[in-house]
């Protein structure tokens, strides 16, 4: 056996937790052979129902899952982590600007960053999946300076797998022959899901569809508006497959990326290849050696319809940034 890993998660009784945390202790997200310590971050409102998580997990004998801790101090749950997966946030209200859910989020992302810049291993990944994930994550990495800012990343694989199944679906190809997706910008509506350098069995999606107003006006506002959409007819925000979409992630950046390919993951823009704005957390093409690490993919098409599109999302977290500022410290 390996030496466990310490995974923290917080919002760990929410609904996404309910399914990422089974997978994490089957051994599916971090491989077969490598134990699992899980550590749970609750609040005063959870602290049932984390208990109630943690008899569950318990009770599925997990031969990987060596110990399931459970608190609502995040100096205590961050301790030695190696990985930090903060899905925990406060949805957005009725009549709730999004000004003020980055304010009262990002008090949240502040302390989580703080207490993981003390607490945490010095090469613990994490991964922001509580929305407005974009920024959350930028507040979390400016105030946690003893950790890599390439370590810091923002959840937009889920817009990624959105993306992938429509171009199957439209093509009329199963979704493994997808390939080179790339989800730029911010998990928001103003994301850009790259049709320009896709490709569908090894050839430009562009050219199999040969369909551009659809690719342009149907499949990407569909991606861009798959999540309200989903609220409308289940009458909550995805679980499920957000949960898959975290796996995945942390799947990606622990083992090799298929020659050629690559995956979506927001992160820090300091020194991007692409001209986007720095000190902001955007989505870009990236590949990994399996260590954990990533590189961004250079040199991908930026064609005129890409640049405008990206321009807007990066104008979008270049304000998100601003707002949050006295968060920052910029
Ligand atoms: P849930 O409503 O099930 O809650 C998750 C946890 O968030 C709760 O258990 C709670 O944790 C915490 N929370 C709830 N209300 C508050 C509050 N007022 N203040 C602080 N924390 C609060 O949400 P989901 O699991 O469905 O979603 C979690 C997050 O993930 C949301 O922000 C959602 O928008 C985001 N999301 C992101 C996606 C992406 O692709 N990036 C996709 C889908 C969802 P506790 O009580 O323990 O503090």
């Amino acid at each position: 056996w390996k030496t466990p890993i310490v995974v923290a998660v917080s919002g760990a009784a929410g609904q996404i937790s309910n399914h990422l945390l089974f997978k994490i202790a089957s051994g599916e997200v971090y491989g077969a052979d490598q134990p699992i310590i899980l550590n749970l971050l609750g609040s005063e409102r959870s602290k049932e129902a984390l208990e109630g998580v943690a008899m569950e997990l318990e009770d599925s004998l997990y031969p990987l899952l060596r110990q399931v801790n459970i608190g609502i101090d995040p100096l205590k749950i961050f301790k030695d982590a190696e990985w930090a997966l903060l899905i925990g946030a406060k949805p957005r209200g009725p009549g709730m600007e999004r000004s003020d859910l980055l304010e009262m989020n990002g008090q949240i992302f502040v302390e989580q960053g703080k207490a993981l810049n003390e607490v945490a291993n010095k090469t613990c990944k994490v991964c922001v999946v509580g929305n407005p994930c974009n920024t959350n994550a930028l507040i979390a990495m400016e105030n946690a300076p003893n950790l890599d800012r390439k370590n810091f990343h923002a959840l937009t694989r889920l817009d990624e797998n959105r993306a992938k199944c429509q171009l199957a679906l439209k093509a009329g190809v199963f979704y493994d022959t997808v390939s080179n997706v790339t989800i730029w910008g911010n998990h928001s509506t103003t994301q850009v899901p790259d049709f320009v350098n896709a490709k569908i069995d090894g050839k430009k999606a562009v050219e199999v569809i040969g369909d551009d107003a659809w690719l342009e006006e149907e499949f990407t506002p569909t991606i861009q508006t798959r999540g309200g959409a989903l609220i409308k007819k289940w009458g909550r925000s995805s679980a499920a497959s957000t949960a898959v979409s975290i796996a995945d992630a942390i799947k990606s950046l622990v083992t090799p990326t298929p020659e050629g390919d690559w995956f979506s993951t927001a992160v820090s823009t300091d020194g991007n290849p692409y001209g986007i704005a720095e000190g902001i957390v955007f989505s870009m093409p990236c590949r990994s050696k399996g260590d954990g690490s990533y590189e961004i993919v250079e040199g991908l098409e930026i064609n005129d319809w890409l640049r405008e599109k990206i321009k807007a999302s990066e104008e979008e977290l270049t304000k998100e940034a601003d707002c949050v500022s006295h968060l920052t410290g910029k």
